[in-house]
């Protein structure tokens, strides 16, 4: 069953504040940098805010969260991903500049992605 969790209670807004200090300290010690697109970011750090509370981790909010079978009254997430998670320091990141959630990249990823968005708004302004 889906668990409840008020978003708008001191204790969530304690837990995000929390949550941006850890993801602002994963990008130091990494040498990454938060995606390019901001809403992406934002709500990304809410989801692991949310599964810290609901779960006591920050499980990653783009994969599923359950009850451990081996230890009662604990959860796992699918693909054991917690933030900042091994298949994005092994792979993803090395291989492909960005994180499965999109949060966590590279500073050229990013570099060349906002290129990109800025070229396409250009064509799309040109274009009417
Ligand atoms: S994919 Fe990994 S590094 Fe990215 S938000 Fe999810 S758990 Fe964190």
């Amino acid at each position: 069953m889906m668990q409840q969790l008020d978003m708008n209670s001191e204790a969530f807004k304690t837990e995000l504040e929390k949550t941006e200090k850890f993801t602002d300290k994963v990008c130091e010690s990494k040498g990454w940098v938060y995606g390019p697109i901001d809403d992406v970011n934002e709500g990304v750090i809410m989801g692991l805010a949310r599964h810290k509370m609901l779960y006591g981790k920050r499980f990653c909010p783009c994969f599923m969260v359950e009850q451990d079978p081996e230890k009662e009254g604990k959860f796992k997430s699918t693909d054991d991903r917690i933030c900042p998670c091994k298949p994005a320091i092994e792979h993803e990141i090395p291989e492909q500049g960005i994180c499965h959630c999109q949060i966590f990249c590279t500073p050229e990823y990013k570099e060349n992605k906002l290129k990109e968005i800025e070229e396409q708004a250009k064509v799309k302004a040109a274009g009417n």
